[in-house]
């Protein structure tokens, strides 16, 4: 049984899809990317918390999910940035950074959302709902922009039930002021649905709507663009910065307009911490999927570093760190590709085999469904590795059941995406030579060996004597 914590009770939960029978359909709603510059592998954590969940769903209890994570090109920091005047100049300004969103989405090899809805896609929506909200009596207009009446709802529906804020400091008439110096809300508490065009700035990127020429608010997208998978969603997650204010006013927004729960379950994931601080473009101190790249790592190996750790737990990245999670990946991908190779004749029995990709297949799962504890989840693929190495060193893993661990390892993998699953073969002819070299060192001419060794060292291989024999690595 799959449990979750869930951050509206504070406790893990067994987690179940709405519906009825087989291939139910999870419906997941992921908050996305601000499509103003590149992403911070603080905000890839996320993502590949969110894939590995996604995965989970799918492969370890066999459900379909469905995943909606909008994408905010729309916001007073993309409109400051690309000092844009039309919606096209901010298309041209957005369009770059989400082609790079989706680049760095798939070097990691996440998988695709089902949508990826654009806010300025989908004004209409928002401005309906921020109108239900309206005649339900929990929002109100000021010169043009609409603002979200906070008190009036916590007085019926409760404010603050992600973070078990105590009630009074909603309800009551002095509370403390956050920002304070936006223009005409009744309460600093109040926040904006619908901004109005900011005076002096007309013919700037904007909506028409029934209160004048504006944008919407930040929080409204998020409620507007769930609504479209029918709510209430099985599972809302995001990065746990965004707990409050805006997932608590996403929450509260849907209440009012749409009278019912926007999930079931919100999930939140821990920030990834860089040096022991926080990632901050402010701070200066973000690093990007290039900068990786850059350093000599591949993205799996960014991958690796974050499945090994559980998605509730803070993550201290340095580069030394990185540096252990590609050795780490390079010990599960050559075991990897030892498994791809020709075994020899399959022995007898083969119940130690069976055994342990049983028993780890059994705590790979229990551990996925201890609220995705991907860390003990590796670590029972680690053991696996280490085991599977000793079977194959000592010569009782052949040809059928090598295949076995293979599928295994494929299915431990379809979880944590974090092998290679193309390995390299190597040429014909560079084949030969290893082949002439194997036959030269069986006749102890080593001089022979070691030309035809160097050759296939010029070919861009690596020949590497194993105890089943030499194996051609591209180097
Ligand atoms: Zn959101």
């Amino acid at each position: 049984m799959l449990k979750l914590y869930n951050t509206l009770s504070r406790k893990k939960e067994a987690f179940e899809p709405i519906g009825k029978g087989r291939g139910k359909t999870v419906k997941l709603y992921t908050c996305g990317p601000t499509t103003y510059g590149p992403a911070h592998i603080g905000n890839l954590r996320t993502y590949v918390f969110e894939d590995v969940l996604r995965r989970w769903l799918e492969h370890g209890h066999g459900w379909k999910v469905k995943q909606v994570m909008n994408i905010t090109d729309i916001e007073d920091k993309i409109l400051a940035a690309s000092k844009a005047k039309t919606l096209d100049d901010v298309r041209a300004f957005t369009k770059p950074h989400e082609e790079r969103f989706f680049a760095d989405v798939d070097k990691l090899g996440i998988e695709r959302a089902e949508a990826y809805p654009k806010a300025t896609e989908h004004v209409g929506a928002m401005i309906k709902l921020i109108e239900r909200i309206q005649a339900a009596g929990f929002a109100y207009e000021r010169d043009g922009s609409v603002y979200f009446d906070v008190r009036k709802y916590h007085r019926k529906h409760h404010y603050g039930k992600l973070l078990k804020i105590d009630s009074k400091h909603f309800g009551g008439e002095k509370g403390s002021r956050i920002d304070a110096d936006e223009y005409d809300k009744d309460s600093p508490r109040d926040f904006a649905l619908w901004k109005r065009e900011p005076k002096g700035t007309v013919g700037v990127v904007g909506w028409r709507s029934p209160w004048g020429h504006g944008r919407p608010g930040w929080h409204v997208e998020c409620s507007a663009m769930a609504a479209a998978l029918k709510l209430p969603l099985d599972i809302h997650a995001g990065a746990v910065d965004l707990t409050f204010p805006h997932h608590e006013n996403e929450i509260a927004q849907t209440r009012a307009g749409d009278g019912q729960d926007l999930a079931r379950f919100w999930l939140h994931a821990e920030h990834l911490l860089i040096d022991g601080a926080k990632m901050a473009k402010s701070d200066g101190n973000i690093v990007t999927l290039a900068e990786v790249e850059k350093q000599g790592f591949l993205p799996v190996h960014l991958r690796t570093l974050f499945v090994q750790a559980h998605y509730r737990g803070k993550l201290n990245f340095t580069w030394q760190s990185l540096q252990a999670a590609k050795e780490s990946y390079e010990r599960l991908q050559t075991f990897y590709d030892r498994l791809s190779e020709q075994a020899g004749d399959a022995p007898e029995g083969g119940e130690a085999v069976t055994k342990l990709i049983a028993d780890t297949q059994a705590r790979f799962a229990a551990a996925m469904d201890d609220d995705l504890n991907t860390a003990e989840a590796v670590a029972a693929v680690f053991d696996f590795v280490r085991d599977g190495n000793a079977l194959i060193d000592a010569g009782e893993l052949g040809t059928d059941r090598q295949e076995d661990v293979l599928e295994a390892l494929h299915g431990f993998n379809d979880v944590l995406g974090v092998l290679t699953l193309e390995v390299e073969r190597a040429p014909k002819r560079v084949n030969a030579l290893a082949d002439d070299r194997e036959a030269a060192r069986r006749r102890d001419d080593f001089a022979e060996a070691d030309r035809l060794r160097k050759q296939i060292s010029k070919a861009g291989w690596t020949v590497e004597d194993t105890p089943r024999g030499p194996r051609l690595r591209k180097r």
